[in-house]
């Protein structure tokens, strides 16, 4: 046996220690969070409070609205851009960039025409719940109740039983 020094004895206690000051090792998995960054998105487009209401229904925080996306991680560019048609907004396919293991995905609003068709506040914030839906990878949804459908929606907005479920195995 190792005669025990002053340093030694206080890292034996240190080690003792550790289990019960650090937090239990992940026994739930950790959780996927999904960075969000603005780019030029005007200021009354309520990018958090749209984030917000998707977490409250997944129960989960899966997204976080940030300056700038940490590299390597999941991310969504949410930007402003000229869109066709009769569309407002509009969300990419989510891409996992080669060799890494995190995906991208861009959401492109067209500020301009949603003025012209007199978006309220409301009408923004549904839009965009819309789009970051479709970066979840929910696709649209004939029940016009449901925040997934592919016009405009009309509050009080949910999301059907079956897109919960989806979210939630997410
Ligand atoms: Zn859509």
């Amino acid at each position: 046996m190792r005669k025990s020094t002053a340093a030694g004895l206080v890292a034996a206690l240190t080690l003792s220690l550790l289990p019960a000051a650090l937090p239990a090792p992940a026994e739930a998995a950790p959780q996927k969070v999904i960075y969000v960054q603005k780019l030029d998105m005007p200021s009354d487009w309520p990018v958090k409070s749209a984030l917000r209401w998707l977490d409250v229904y997944t129960g989960k925080s899966t997204f976080r609205l940030v300056k700038r996306c940490p590299a390597k991680r999941d991310c969504v560019t949410v930007q402003t851009g000229k869109l066709s048609g009769r569309n407002v907004g509009w969300a990419s396919p989510i891409r996992a960039k080669t060799g890494a293991t995190h995906r991208t995905s861009i959401v492109v609003i067209d500020p301009a025409k949603a003025k012209r068709l007199r978006y309220s506040q409301a009408d923004r914030k549904w839009l965009l719940v819309h789009e970051f839906g479709h970066v979840h990878a929910l696709p649209h949804q004939r029940k016009r109740i449901s925040v997934m459908h592919p016009d405009l929606p009309r509050p009080p907005m949910v999301l059907t039983p079956a897109e919960r479920r989806h979210l939630a195995r997410r």
